[in-house]
Protein backbone atom coordinates (compact mmCIF):
# COMPACT_ATOMS: atom_id res chain seq x y z
CA UNK A 1 0.00 0.00 0.00
CA UNK A 2 2.82 2.36 0.76
CA UNK A 3 4.21 1.43 -2.35
CA UNK A 4 1.02 2.49 -3.96
CA UNK A 5 0.66 5.56 -2.48
CA UNK A 6 4.15 6.44 -2.99
CA UNK A 7 3.88 5.91 -6.76
CA UNK A 8 0.88 8.44 -6.93
CA UNK A 9 2.74 11.08 -5.20
CA UNK A 10 5.29 10.40 -7.69
CA UNK A 11 3.07 10.75 -10.46
CA UNK A 12 1.28 13.69 -8.70
CA UNK A 13 4.28 15.54 -8.62
CA UNK A 14 5.35 14.85 -11.87
CA UNK A 15 2.62 16.18 -13.21
CA UNK A 16 2.25 19.15 -11.28
CA UNK A 17 5.97 19.94 -11.74
CA UNK A 18 4.69 19.38 -15.73
CA UNK A 19 2.47 22.01 -15.43
CA UNK A 20 4.55 24.45 -13.80
CA UNK A 21 7.00 23.63 -16.60
CA UNK A 22 4.42 23.94 -19.42
CA UNK A 23 3.32 27.29 -18.09
CA UNK A 24 7.07 28.55 -17.81
CA UNK A 25 7.90 28.04 -21.42
CA UNK A 26 4.47 29.34 -22.45
CA UNK A 27 5.37 32.53 -20.34
CA UNK A 28 8.72 32.64 -22.02
CA UNK A 29 7.58 32.04 -25.52
CA UNK A 30 5.05 34.69 -25.00
CA UNK A 31 7.75 37.45 -23.81
CA UNK A 32 9.79 36.77 -26.15
CA UNK A 33 7.13 37.53 -28.84
CA UNK A 34 6.44 40.79 -27.05
CA UNK A 35 10.05 41.95 -27.09
CA UNK A 36 9.69 45.91 -27.82
CA UNK A 37 6.16 46.31 -27.85
CA UNK A 38 3.83 48.21 -25.93
CA UNK A 39 3.41 45.41 -23.66
CA UNK A 40 6.48 46.10 -21.68
CA UNK A 41 5.68 49.05 -20.11
CA UNK A 42 7.30 51.29 -17.56
CA UNK A 43 5.34 52.72 -14.17
CA UNK A 44 6.59 54.81 -12.01
CA UNK A 45 6.46 55.43 -8.69
CA UNK A 46 7.51 58.94 -6.82
CA UNK A 47 10.61 59.05 -4.57
CA UNK A 48 10.03 62.03 -2.06
CA UNK A 49 12.40 64.51 -0.10
CA UNK A 50 11.85 63.67 3.33
CA UNK A 51 12.29 67.40 4.37
CA UNK A 52 10.39 69.02 2.35
CA UNK A 53 8.01 66.23 0.67
CA UNK A 54 8.30 67.39 -2.29
CA UNK A 55 8.83 64.88 -4.89
CA UNK A 56 12.56 64.27 -5.86
CA UNK A 57 12.30 61.08 -7.60
CA UNK A 58 11.15 58.29 -9.54
CA UNK A 59 11.67 54.67 -10.19
CA UNK A 60 10.71 53.29 -13.63
CA UNK A 61 9.08 49.91 -12.50
CA UNK A 62 8.28 47.18 -15.60
CA UNK A 63 4.69 45.95 -15.65
CA UNK A 64 4.32 43.20 -18.59
CA UNK A 65 0.96 42.52 -20.27
CA UNK A 66 0.11 38.97 -20.57
CA UNK A 67 -1.78 37.12 -23.49
CA UNK A 68 -4.87 38.17 -21.00
CA UNK A 69 -4.15 41.64 -20.95
CA UNK A 70 -3.57 41.55 -17.74
CA UNK A 71 -0.24 42.79 -15.54
CA UNK A 72 2.03 40.34 -14.74
CA UNK A 73 4.11 40.73 -12.00
CA UNK A 74 7.68 41.28 -11.68
CA UNK A 75 8.39 39.06 -9.14
CA UNK A 76 7.07 36.47 -12.58
CA UNK A 77 8.58 37.66 -15.21
CA UNK A 78 11.98 39.25 -14.24
CA UNK A 79 13.46 35.71 -13.00
CA UNK A 80 11.91 34.22 -16.48
CA UNK A 81 13.41 37.14 -18.41
CA UNK A 82 16.95 36.45 -16.45
CA UNK A 83 17.25 33.04 -16.77
CA UNK A 84 16.37 33.05 -20.78
CA UNK A 85 18.64 36.09 -21.15
CA UNK A 86 15.59 37.98 -22.69
CA UNK A 87 16.33 40.42 -20.17
CA UNK A 88 19.59 41.52 -22.07
CA UNK A 89 17.16 42.53 -25.33
CA UNK A 90 13.89 43.61 -22.76
CA UNK A 91 16.54 45.43 -20.95
CA UNK A 92 18.05 47.51 -23.88
CA UNK A 93 14.71 49.04 -25.09
CA UNK A 94 13.49 50.03 -20.93
CA UNK A 95 17.15 52.19 -20.97
CA UNK A 96 15.92 53.71 -24.44
CA UNK A 97 12.55 54.42 -23.07
CA UNK A 98 13.81 55.61 -19.53
CA UNK A 99 16.38 57.90 -21.07
CA UNK A 100 13.74 59.56 -23.69
CA UNK A 101 11.40 60.15 -21.07
CA UNK A 102 14.21 61.49 -19.03
CA UNK A 103 15.61 63.80 -21.77
CA UNK A 104 11.51 64.78 -22.59
CA UNK A 105 10.61 66.21 -18.53
CA UNK A 106 14.25 67.48 -18.89
CA UNK A 107 13.31 69.72 -21.62
CA UNK A 108 10.52 70.52 -19.87
CA UNK A 109 11.89 72.49 -17.05
CA UNK A 110 11.39 69.21 -14.54
CA UNK A 111 14.39 67.75 -12.86
CA UNK A 112 13.72 65.15 -11.46
CA UNK A 113 16.00 62.10 -10.41
CA UNK A 114 15.24 58.47 -12.70
CA UNK A 115 15.82 55.17 -11.13
CA UNK A 116 15.79 52.09 -13.16
CA UNK A 117 16.64 48.61 -12.02
CA UNK A 118 19.92 46.91 -13.63
CA UNK A 119 19.96 42.83 -12.98
CA UNK A 120 22.62 40.33 -12.90
CA UNK A 121 22.69 39.45 -16.51
CA UNK A 122 22.83 43.07 -17.80
CA UNK A 123 25.15 44.20 -15.39
CA UNK A 124 27.98 41.05 -15.42
CA UNK A 125 27.00 39.82 -19.27
CA UNK A 126 25.94 42.49 -21.34
CA UNK A 127 27.19 45.07 -23.17
CA UNK A 128 25.45 47.35 -20.50
CA UNK A 129 28.06 50.11 -20.65
CA UNK A 130 27.62 51.00 -24.29
CA UNK A 131 23.54 50.30 -24.06
CA UNK A 132 23.48 53.34 -21.40
CA UNK A 133 26.32 55.54 -23.35
CA UNK A 134 24.05 55.07 -26.86
CA UNK A 135 20.89 55.92 -25.06
CA UNK A 136 22.51 58.92 -23.33
CA UNK A 137 23.74 60.24 -26.71
CA UNK A 138 20.41 59.26 -28.67
CA UNK A 139 17.64 60.90 -25.99
CA UNK A 140 20.05 64.17 -25.46
CA UNK A 141 19.19 63.49 -21.39
CA UNK A 142 21.31 64.96 -18.60
CA UNK A 143 22.64 61.50 -17.38
CA UNK A 144 23.24 63.43 -13.84
CA UNK A 145 20.19 62.16 -12.95
CA UNK A 146 19.93 58.87 -14.08
CA UNK A 147 20.49 56.42 -11.02
CA UNK A 148 21.15 52.77 -11.97
CA UNK A 149 20.01 50.45 -9.36
CA UNK A 150 21.85 47.45 -8.57
CA UNK A 151 21.06 44.99 -6.19
CA UNK A 152 23.75 44.27 -3.23
CA UNK A 153 23.58 40.35 -4.31
CA UNK A 154 24.64 40.72 -7.97
CA UNK A 155 27.55 42.68 -6.88
CA UNK A 156 28.74 39.84 -5.15
CA UNK A 157 27.82 37.33 -7.47
CA UNK A 158 30.99 38.61 -9.77
CA UNK A 159 32.97 41.46 -7.53
CA UNK A 160 35.52 41.74 -10.34
CA UNK A 161 33.40 42.63 -13.03
CA UNK A 162 30.40 44.27 -11.37
CA UNK A 163 33.35 46.98 -10.18
CA UNK A 164 34.97 47.26 -13.58
CA UNK A 165 31.53 47.84 -14.83
CA UNK A 166 30.07 50.33 -12.27
CA UNK A 167 33.40 52.51 -12.51
CA UNK A 168 32.96 52.40 -16.03
CA UNK A 169 29.25 53.53 -15.66
CA UNK A 170 30.02 56.21 -13.38
CA UNK A 171 32.23 57.58 -16.24
CA UNK A 172 29.37 58.24 -18.19
CA UNK A 173 28.22 60.52 -15.41
CA UNK A 174 25.31 58.45 -14.11
CA UNK A 175 24.78 57.55 -10.36
CA UNK A 176 24.20 53.81 -8.57
CA UNK A 177 22.03 52.87 -5.88
CA UNK A 178 22.41 49.87 -4.20
CA UNK A 179 18.99 47.83 -4.13
CA UNK A 180 17.47 46.15 -1.48
CA UNK A 181 20.54 46.57 0.74
CA UNK A 182 20.45 44.12 3.83
CA UNK A 183 19.35 40.97 1.83
CA UNK A 184 22.65 40.17 0.82
CA UNK A 185 25.50 39.57 3.16
CA UNK A 186 27.93 41.97 2.61
CA UNK A 187 29.12 44.68 4.63
CA UNK A 188 28.43 48.00 3.68
CA UNK A 189 32.48 48.73 4.49
CA UNK A 190 33.05 46.27 2.44
CA UNK A 191 30.64 47.80 -1.07
CA UNK A 192 32.07 51.19 -0.24
CA UNK A 193 34.95 50.09 -2.42
CA UNK A 194 32.28 50.42 -5.28
CA UNK A 195 31.15 53.70 -6.92
CA UNK A 196 28.46 53.85 -4.82
CA UNK A 197 26.48 57.47 -4.50
CA UNK A 198 23.22 56.07 -2.92
CA UNK A 199 21.79 53.20 -0.69
CA UNK A 200 18.29 51.52 -0.31
CA UNK A 201 17.77 50.36 2.51
CA UNK A 202 14.51 47.23 1.76
CA UNK A 203 11.46 47.32 2.42
CA UNK A 204 11.98 43.78 4.53
CA UNK A 205 13.36 46.11 7.64
CA UNK A 206 11.11 48.90 6.75
CA UNK A 207 7.96 46.69 7.38
CA UNK A 208 7.75 46.31 11.38
CA UNK A 209 9.40 49.92 12.12
CA UNK A 210 9.10 51.43 14.66
CA UNK A 211 8.31 48.38 16.87
CA UNK A 212 11.03 45.80 15.96
CA UNK A 213 14.09 46.19 18.29
CA UNK A 214 16.30 44.43 15.80
CA UNK A 215 15.32 46.26 12.82
CA UNK A 216 15.44 50.06 14.52
CA UNK A 217 19.08 49.00 15.45
CA UNK A 218 19.98 47.75 11.90
CA UNK A 219 19.09 50.89 9.75
CA UNK A 220 19.82 53.30 12.71
CA UNK A 221 23.91 51.62 12.08
CA UNK A 222 22.97 51.33 8.38
CA UNK A 223 22.22 54.96 7.87
CA UNK A 224 24.84 56.11 10.30
CA UNK A 225 27.57 54.26 8.23
CA UNK A 226 26.07 55.13 4.53
CA UNK A 227 26.14 58.91 5.53
CA UNK A 228 29.91 58.38 6.58
CA UNK A 229 30.78 57.06 3.17
CA UNK A 230 28.99 59.85 1.55
CA UNK A 231 26.09 57.86 0.61
CA UNK A 232 22.02 59.24 0.42
CA UNK A 233 19.57 56.95 1.97
CA UNK A 234 16.71 55.85 0.24
CA UNK A 235 14.09 53.94 2.13
CA UNK A 236 11.63 51.51 0.30
CA UNK A 237 8.41 50.63 1.48
CA UNK A 238 7.14 53.00 3.41
CA UNK A 239 3.06 52.65 4.34
CA UNK A 240 2.69 54.30 7.53
CA UNK A 241 3.32 57.76 9.01
CA UNK A 242 5.28 55.90 12.04
CA UNK A 243 7.69 54.42 10.04
CA UNK A 244 8.12 58.04 8.06
CA UNK A 245 8.83 59.76 11.32
CA UNK A 246 11.56 57.05 12.40
CA UNK A 247 13.14 57.36 9.12
CA UNK A 248 13.12 60.80 9.23
CA UNK A 249 14.68 61.27 12.72
CA UNK A 250 17.58 58.68 11.65
CA UNK A 251 18.00 60.99 8.50
CA UNK A 252 16.83 58.85 6.00
CA UNK A 253 17.06 61.61 2.81
CA UNK A 254 14.28 60.01 0.26
CA UNK A 255 11.02 58.10 1.01
CA UNK A 256 9.62 55.48 -1.89
CA UNK A 257 6.38 53.87 -0.35
CA UNK A 258 2.63 53.83 -0.72
CA UNK A 259 2.52 56.35 1.71
CA UNK A 260 3.90 58.69 -1.01
CA UNK A 261 2.05 56.47 -4.12
CA UNK A 262 2.06 53.54 -5.90
CA UNK A 263 3.75 52.72 -8.72
CA UNK A 264 1.48 54.12 -11.93
CA UNK A 265 1.51 54.41 -15.78
CA UNK A 266 3.25 57.45 -17.32
CA UNK A 267 0.29 59.59 -17.98
CA UNK A 268 -1.14 59.37 -14.58
CA UNK A 269 2.10 59.71 -12.95
CA UNK A 270 2.12 63.49 -14.73
CA UNK A 271 -1.32 64.05 -14.03
CA UNK A 272 -0.66 63.26 -10.41
CA UNK A 273 2.44 64.47 -9.25
CA UNK A 274 3.96 66.74 -12.38
CA UNK A 275 0.64 68.68 -13.25
CA UNK A 276 1.88 71.49 -10.98
CA UNK A 277 4.17 74.56 -11.42
CA UNK A 278 7.69 73.47 -11.25
CA UNK A 279 8.16 76.04 -8.55
CA UNK A 280 5.60 74.07 -6.52
CA UNK A 281 6.69 70.88 -6.71
CA UNK A 282 10.67 71.46 -6.13
P1 LIG B 1 12.66 46.90 -6.23
O1 LIG B 1 13.59 47.50 -7.20
O2 LIG B 1 13.13 46.78 -4.82
O3 LIG B 1 11.33 47.76 -6.33
C1 LIG B 1 10.51 48.06 -5.26
C2 LIG B 1 9.30 47.15 -5.24
O4 LIG B 1 8.55 47.43 -4.07
C3 LIG B 1 8.34 47.39 -6.41
O5 LIG B 1 7.75 46.14 -6.69
C4 LIG B 1 7.32 48.34 -5.81
O6 LIG B 1 6.08 48.30 -6.47
C5 LIG B 1 7.22 47.79 -4.41
N1 LIG B 1 6.79 48.79 -3.43
C6 LIG B 1 7.08 50.11 -3.41
N2 LIG B 1 6.54 50.72 -2.34
C7 LIG B 1 5.89 49.75 -1.63
C8 LIG B 1 5.14 49.75 -0.40
O7 LIG B 1 4.95 50.77 0.26
N3 LIG B 1 4.65 48.56 0.01
C9 LIG B 1 4.82 47.40 -0.68
N4 LIG B 1 4.29 46.29 -0.22
N5 LIG B 1 5.54 47.36 -1.85
C10 LIG B 1 6.06 48.51 -2.31
P2 LIG B 1 7.59 45.59 -8.17
O8 LIG B 1 7.26 46.71 -9.09
O9 LIG B 1 6.69 44.42 -8.09
O10 LIG B 1 9.04 45.11 -8.54
C11 LIG B 1 9.63 44.03 -7.88
C12 LIG B 1 11.08 43.91 -8.22
O11 LIG B 1 11.25 43.53 -9.58
C13 LIG B 1 11.84 45.22 -8.08
O12 LIG B 1 12.20 45.42 -6.72
C14 LIG B 1 13.02 44.97 -8.97
O13 LIG B 1 14.02 44.24 -8.32
C15 LIG B 1 12.42 44.11 -10.08
N6 LIG B 1 12.14 44.96 -11.24
C16 LIG B 1 11.07 45.74 -11.48
N7 LIG B 1 11.19 46.36 -12.66
C17 LIG B 1 12.37 45.99 -13.18
C18 LIG B 1 13.07 46.30 -14.39
O14 LIG B 1 12.66 47.10 -15.24
N8 LIG B 1 14.29 45.67 -14.59
C19 LIG B 1 14.80 44.83 -13.67
N9 LIG B 1 15.99 44.27 -13.92
N10 LIG B 1 14.18 44.52 -12.52
C20 LIG B 1 12.98 45.09 -12.28
MG1 LIG C 1 14.70 49.09 -7.41
MG1 LIG D 1 14.51 48.07 -3.92
MG1 LIG E 1 13.06 45.62 -2.60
Amino acid sequence: QAKAEGRNRFCFYTREMGLETAKQVNLESSLRQSLGSARYELYYQPKVDATTHHICGVEALLRWHNDKGEIQSPMDVIPILERSGLIIEAGEHMIHQACEQLAQWQRKGLYLNFALNISARQLLNSNLVETVQRAILQSGCNPSYLELEITESVIMTDVKTALDKLIKLEALGVRIAIDDFGTGYSSLAYLSRFPTHILKIDREFVKDLPWNKDNIAITRSVVELAHNLNMRVVAEGVEYDSQEAFLSQIGVEEFQGYLFGKPVPIPLFEKLYLNVSPEAVF
